[in-house]
């Protein structure tokens, strides 16, 4: 097996395989009457469904066959002579099988597939059906091809029944408009072909709330404890949490064939007030339909909050309106934002599906199933909030004159004075935020068909979702920073104003002298339509006396603050305030502009501080190689671009690839940039031979070269004097100016990426000895895909793949690293140290070399008791207890007088092992589950973490001068 086959015997070694294949679909067919006997099925290698005479027939295979089925059934009984073909074994491809189950009454044939070839003649089953019926008793029937559901975007009947109607196009594409190559299906008819027993129900919620979770128990609890058929789809946004979902369940007496989301419901449940003016939700509803909205809104507070056209769609179509205060029971339970357990419980009593008691047991038997890792407290609080939900809502009198209201339209605020970002803002982005996006047509992309999109997007979004946010109070602020570090959204920032600046501030702007600045005015300011409410700032604030100067208060209380925000951001950053202060301390970072602001990552994510300081520091001159992970997904999903620009233009530039070769794609970046670099240099040395008037300004940029800290400054220089001369070859290098400046370059990503299944290219580029910096944002599982194992896993820790704990310990790859001896290496714990981070991450980025930051970062697959509003205090509290050390190699200081290229920036720990690991879910549960088994691992851990402890004391003796 396995062996590399030469020219001589390949091709005959393919060819003796042929009869196997030949064999195949008679095995299959075998198996699939195996399993038909069994399980009551009919599945064959295609299977026919429709009129016995039809004459136009689709060919296609997958979730859209029922669909198709369910189109059918609609239109046979309107005497439409219709049906399909459902291809169930496509490789091999058995045509004889295919041409036995085409009705001898056919004349239209149209194949569907669910792929783009771009450049083939056609899409593969297509062709297959072509070579097929060439040369059978078909031959004469035309062909058409369809291409349907990219992405897995939805197909509706509707659209099946424009598939059937269509006689003309050949080549189409349907479920979008196609006006640039106009290959799209109109829709002119709009069909509803699901039967009437059917009831839909639309839950639209906000990620990580637990609407999805309480979801799946409904539709569970139905299915088991009634005679119903039941189906659940859940469709959700990129948004790490805090983003939207939406729930479309349905149930009924009969097979439910409907493979495509709700766009008419019986029940719609809104669990975030803000949503109302966001997204067009009550519109889903039928006429008489049930609509439950969560707010804390009294009726005289709707005619206010409700935008006129949900107000006028909810009195013509008699919409029986209810509301519910979800938040104030979830926060008198204990609960917070997570209102899932109170919604679902309200949900039951409204539908009536079941009797209200026994479905009260049956959502408590589910919370105990889906909590009990989380401990007796968690799973009390859930069964209180079933108890409180199932009669805490509120029916509202409509009020008749609502059908007057007029049409407002929905939210959309210009932030950016970027004509690029206002118009992909304005014609992608507010759509698609808006679920209008299914609604845009192919030329709304043709602007962005590379892929590429402006950046600064997200500060558009606004997405309101935080139910407290924190309020600054001045009396108590020593002016340190500190929240605006941690804040993983940038929400938080400190402001230095000039005395002609604050007489335009909005009136009564709190503020306070600037320390250690005389003339400047100090505040803080928080943009509460971008907080998450994680309170990650409030928990890190010092304030004075022990009495702290950020507090966390109902957010609906405090939209005033968005104005001082709105006011403060465009303010130029005031360079003396940070030279000051310096901009490698906290206080001084701070003062910059975070370049990478309001991303989609979850509250408290300890992931995004991390990379927002380094934005700070470097995003002007940043170029971004980022692995696939959730660092790619706060990232940059779209619609929405966090990583944004100064007031120069100038940010990071940023780039995905894939999981697997993300180090490798940094690394094309910077030879790529080398190369570029380099030919400039070339010319801009002959240029200042031939014009002594950009001599001055050429040699400071070539002696900075490879220094970023200078070569900005140089760059902005050289080309003040480029732009004056008048030599044709001054211009040349004018026209590629963006690429003077030394960058920046960055590697980001997550453990499962450098630990595991990209570590060859994080090995190879380490190995490479280039420029090239390295950020590992180490959550010690694979966060973005619900928490699997990864090698920087730790022993005894559970995960996905690791249920009973992992039994090895995490992989040393801070030492790996080392052992090169010429990569600079640097732990960091940002809540246990802000300076040591700040320390690493601006030695690293300076260090000629190839460098790789390993960072600390908790996260909410992490289980932590305390919350993720305390993930700086957890950063703390690892180091304390000896769970995770920050240190820094710098081979730079390799036998310099007087230095130490070993730096344990770690004291020997304090705090208590054990209680950290008590401390977290991952660890906990294990000891809940399988005490034994805990004792050991944990026991072992600690053992290793005592060795690690004692063998980086040794690298201190090891690499010091004295
Ligand atoms: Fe930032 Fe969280 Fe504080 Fe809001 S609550 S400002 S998101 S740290
Ligand atoms: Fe002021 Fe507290 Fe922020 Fe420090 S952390 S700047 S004390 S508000
Ligand atoms: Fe959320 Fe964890 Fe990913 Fe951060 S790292 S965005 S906390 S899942």
């Amino acid at each position: 097996m396995g062996s590399a086959q030469n020219p001589d015997i390949f091709f005959q070694a393919r060819e003796a395989c042929n009869k196997n294949y030949d064999a195949l679909p008679a095995i299959v067919e075998e198996y699939m009457d195996k399993v038909n006997k069994k399980i009551g099925t009919n599945y064959g290698l295609f299977n026919y469904y429709g009129a016995p005479d039809a004459e136009h027939i689709i060919i296609a295979m997958g979730s859209v066959c029922q669909t198709i089925e369910e189109t059918i059934d609609f239109l046979t009984s309107k005497g439409q002579k219709v049906g399909v073909i459902e291809v169930h074994l496509y490789r091999p491809f058995c045509a004889d099988r295919l041409l036995e189950k085409i009705p001898a009454t056919v004349k239209q044939i149209t194949v569907l597939d669910r792929t783009k070839e771009p450049g083939s003649i056609g899409e593969p089953l297509y062709l297959d059906i072509v070579a097929s019926l060439y040369d059978s008793k078909f031959k004469n029937i035309p062909i058409f091809s369809g291409r349907y559901g990219l992405g897995s975007k939805n197909t509706t009947p509707s659209e099946i029944n424009a598939v059937y109607k269509n006689a003309e196009k050949k080549r189409f594409t349907v479920g979008i408009v196609d006006d640039v190559t106009n290959l799209s299906l109109p829709i002119n008819e709009s069909i509803h072909s699901e039967p009437t027993d059917r009831v839909s129900c639309k839950f639209w919620g906000l990620g990580a709330d637990g609407t999805v979770g309480a979801n799946k128990n409904s539709i569970k609890i139905i299915g088991n404890h009634t005679d119903k058929y039941v189906q659940a789809y859940f469709d959700y946004d990129s948004k790490k949490s805090g983003g939207l979902t939406t729930s479309h369940l349905r149930f009924g007496d009969s097979l439910i064939k409907s493979t495509y989301l709700i766009k008419k419901a019986d029940f719609v449940a809104c669990h975030n007030p803000s949503y109302v003016r966001k997204y067009n939700m009550v519109q889903d509803l039928k006429d008489n339909g049930t609509f439950l909205l969560n707010c804390q809104w009294s009726d005289a507070d709707l005619d206010k909050e409700l935008p006129g056209q949900v107000k006028k769609y909810i009195a013509d179509h008699h919409i029986n309106f209810y509301t519910i205060d979800g938040i104030k029971i979830g926060k008198a339970i204990g609960l917070g934002g997570r209102i899932n357990t109170v919604l679902q419980s309200a949900f039951f009593t409204l539908a009536n599906i079941i009797p209200v008691e026994d479905a009260k047991n049956y959502m408590k038997e589910a919370a105990e199933h889906s909590y009990r890792k989380k401990g007796d407290k968690i799973v009390q609080m859930n069964f209180d909030a079933i108890d409180a939900g199932s009669n805490a809502f509120h029916k509202v009198d409509v009020p008749a004159e609502w059908t007057n209201s007029k049409e407002e339209g929905l939210d959309y605020e210009k932030i950016s004075d970027r004509p690029e970002v206002e118009k992909f803002v304005k014609n992608i982005q507010t759509p698609i935020n808006s679920q209008e996006g299914n609604n845009l047509p192919v030329s709304a992309f043709m602007d962005y068909v590379d892929g590429s999109t402006p950046s600064g997007s997200s500060a558009h979004e606004r997405r309101k979702v935080a139910v407290d946010v924190p309020v600054w109070d001045v009396e108590n602020c020593i002016q340190c920073n500190r929240c605006a570090l941690v804040c993983p959204h940038a929400v938080i920032r400190p402001v230095a104003l000039t005395e002609a600046e604050l007489a335009k501030a909005p009136k009564n702007m709190p503020v306070a002298d600037m320390i250690g600045m005389p003339g400047y005015k100090f505040a803080i300011t928080v943009s509460v339509a971008d907080c998450t409410g994680c309170g990650s700032c409030a928990n890190v604030c010092p304030g004075k006396k022990g009495v702290k100067a950020l507090n966390m208060s109902a957010a609906a209380e405090h939209q005033d603050q968005q104005v001082l925000f709105d006011f403060a951001k465009p303010l130029p950053e005031k360079q003396d305030v940070i030279l000051k202060f310096k901009e490698t301390t906290v206080k001084g970072s701070q003062f910059k502009k975070p370049l990478l602001e309001f991303s989609g990552a979850c509250g408290g994510c300890g992931e995004t501080p991390y990379a927002k300081l380094v934005t700070q520091l470097f995003g002007d001159r940043m170029y971004i190689a980022n692995a696939t992970g959730c660092s790619s997904i706060w990232g940059n999903s779209s619609p929405s671009t966090p990583f944004t620009v100064n007031s120069k233009g100038q940010g990071p530039a940023w780039s995905n690839s894939l999981f697997e070769d993300a180090a490798e794609f940094g690394y094309g970046m910077e030879l790529a940039q080398k190369a570029l670099r380099g030919r400039l240099k070339d010319e801009v040395a002959a240029l200042a031979e031939k014009d002594k008037t950009v001599a001055e300004a050429a040699k400071e940029w070539i002696d900075t070269y490879t220094v970023g800290a200078t070569n900005g400054t140089a760059t902005e220089r050289l080309v003040e004097a480029l732009t004056k001369s008048n030599k044709e070859e001054a211009k040349a290098i004018l026209a590629e100016k963006d690429f003077l400046a030394k960058k920046s370059q960055w590697i980001f990503g997550g453990d499962g990426w450098a630990y595991d299944i990209g570590f060859g290219g994080v090995d190879h580029v380490l190995a490479s000895g280039q420029d090239i910096n390295i950020l590992v944002m180490d959550t010690e599982l694979y966060s973005n895909t619900g928490g699997q194992s990864s090698k920087a896993t730790p022993i005894g820790s559970t995960a996905k793949f690791a249920a009973t704990g992992k039994d090895v310990k995490k992989k040393d790859l801070a030492g790996m690293a080392m052992s090169y001896g010429y990569v600079y290496v640097a732990q960091i714990s940002m809540g246990a140290d802000f300076q040591q981070t700040l320390k690493a991450i601006s030695e690293a980025e300076a260090y000629e070399g190839p460098s790789l930051v390993i960072a600390y970062a908790p996260c909410i697959n992490h289980g932590i008791k305390i919350g993720m509003s305390k993930a700086q205090t957890e950063e703390a509290k690892a180091v304390e207890a000896g769970y995770w050390y920050n240190f820094r190699y710098n081979p730079e200081f390799k036998g310099v007088e007087g230095k130490n290229a070993f730096m344990l920036d770690s004291k020997a720990p304090t705090g208590s092992f054990r209680d950290f690991l008590a401390g977290e879910n991952r660890y906990a549960s294990l000891a809940k589950a399988n005490p034994e088994r805990a004792e050991k691992l944990f026991s072992e851990a600690e053992e290793f973490a005592k060795e690690k402890y004692e063998y980086l004391t040794r690298l201190v003796t090891l690499y010091g001068n004295d």
